[in-house]
């Protein structure tokens, strides 16, 4: 049983269907409290179903059943209302913009905590747990590369595939900007198939680079610079396969 603290929202509307997504978000606000103030504030339009305070409280906003306005504009595996698919949590921390530090273990185990509890609830699968830099790879870059989505994954929530060093040697070099063809096409098919709003095509053009520094930051972070390099490539490939068998599964049920 959660504690949670009351700390309403007006900021919400109706949801059309029960939500099947969750968005991780950081704060990037120079305190918490600026933060919840914010998502409360009718003029600011903006909220979140739950924020995650450092010290591990727990803040509900906006009820579950409720739309909360999070995501803004952004696509994941299709769905370009990502708002009314999905539970937003706001977890505090300053961000790219004001001081970005490791997120501390009593929030992550709060967060834990917390989607152990929205789990219990709704449908959501793993493939549909991601960050706001998933759905909105041009503009935003939260909960960023510190995040550790290894731990949440360790602790059932979302994917996450570590390839063994022949896998990686077997995918070869690096693609980057500029590169056309088949690798450029396969890693876009790839990127699109997980979910990423990427149109297909065979050019590593600007906007795969913005989708894979995005898959980077939540699934390869010790390199994001865009460049999808044998490793990226591998653990694309092997989250490709858990989604895929995560489906299957979820049509078998
Ligand atoms: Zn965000």
């Amino acid at each position: 049983m959660i504690d949670f603290i009351d700390a309403p929202s007006p900021n919400f509307d109706a949801r059309r269907a029960p939500p099947d997504m969750l968005v991780l978000h950081y704060t990037g606000m120079q305190t918490g409290e600026a933060a919840l103030a914010r998502l409360r504030d009718p003029d600011a339009k903006v909220s979140a179903h739950y924020l995650v305070e450092e010290d591990g409280r727990i803040f509900q906003l906006v009820p579950e059943e409720r739309r909360a306005w999070h995501a803004g504009r952004g696509v994941w595996q299709g769905e370009d209302d990502c708002n009314a698919a999905s539970i937003g949590i706001e977890i505090v921390n300053p961000g790219h913009e004001f001081g970005y530090r490791a997120f501390p273990e009593a929030q992550v185990a709060a967060l834990i905590a917390l989607i152990d509890d929205i789990r219990s609830r709704w449908s959501i699968p793993d493939n549909r747990i991601i960050a706001h830099s998933d759905l909105a790879p041009d503009r935003k870059t939260d909960p960023g590369e510190l995040f550790p989505w290894k731990q949440l994954a360790e602790a059932g929530h979302g994917l996450w595939f570590e390839p063994a060093p022949e896998r990686i040697q077997a995918l070869g070099g690096l693609l980057q900007k500029g590169d056309q063809g088949i690798g450029a096409m396969v890693l876009r098919a790839g990127l699109h198939r997980l979910g990423y709003g990427l149109k297909p095509g065979g050019d590593y053009d600007a906007e795969t680079e913005t989708a894979v520094r995005a898959f980077q930051r939540h699934w390869r972070p010790t390199r994001v610079d865009a460049v999808a390099d044998g490793e990226t490539r591998a653990r694309l490939v092997g989250l490709l396969q858990l989604a895929s068998a995560e489906s299957v599964t979820g049509v078998l049920n």
